[in-house]
């Protein structure tokens, strides 16, 4: 059990489950790059969080709910949360684009689920994920594989975070996605096996050894 004061974000494991190295330039050297994509991303997050709870056909619906778990380390604001008439939750998680070929997504809902579980003392079996190119939501199923996944997840952000080291990068199709890519450059160093070799290493030492810190 993590302390209330040292619970980490949960978007940062959605980042991590997307690229190590895009959660520690987040999250370590606090490098964000606004592009069309993440603003549309941020406008949508906003729209949703702005309205009002309402209570239609039996089914109580709550917006941009803080949530925090303990156990995982973890807390952040859920978009949608749906109340069934037993008082089940059901947590909906709103992206802009659509469904991607990594968990990224099912673990951020997972590790929201989670948290409202511990919060709320209720099981909660499944969720969805409402992708805003098909205008369509995605059933979710919380099994155990994803649970695992999820705890997994978290303690490897920890870790990553605590080391305070930013991973070199490894480039991949999911580059062409990254808002990060102009910061990261991954194709100059992975095409150049030599660089990408010299940049780990320093990336691995503290600074002053070999290397000198500008201003
Ligand atoms: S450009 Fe690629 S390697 Fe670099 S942070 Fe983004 S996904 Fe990771």
């Amino acid at each position: 059990m993590y302390p209330e004061s040292d619970l980490l974000p949960i978007s940062a494991l959605q980042h991590l489950a997307f690229c190590e190295r895009q959660c520690a330039l987040i999250h370590i050297e606090q490098v964000w790059t606004e592009n069309q994509f993440t603003a549309e991303g941020r406008a949508l997050h906003k729209r949703t969080h702005s309205q009002h709870a309402e209570t239609r056909g039996g089914v109580h619906t709550e917006r941009g709910m803080p949530v925090r778990s303990l156990e995982l380390g973890l807390a952040g604001m859920t978009d949608v949360v749906e109340f069934d008439e037993n008082g089940v939750p059901f947590p909906v998680e709103y992206k802009r684009g659509r469904p991607k070929k990594g968990k990224m997504d099912e673990i951020q809902l997972c590790a929201e689920a989670i948290c409202l579980e511990e919060m709320l003392g209720k099981a909660i079996p499944e969720g969805a994920l409402f992708y805003g190119k098909i205008k369509r939501r995605k059933t979710i199923r919380f099994d155990e594989e994803l649970r695992a996944l999820t705890r997994a997840g978290a303690l490897r952000l920890r870790e990553l975070l605590s080391s305070g080291t930013t991973p070199p990068p490894v480039y991949g199709a999911k580059c062409k996605r990254c808002s990060l890519i102009e910061n990261c450059l991954p194709k100059i160093f992975s095409r150049d096996k030599k660089v990408g070799l010299y940049v780990s290493r320093m990336l691995e030492k503290p600074i002053g050894e070999d290397t000198e810190a500008t201003e």
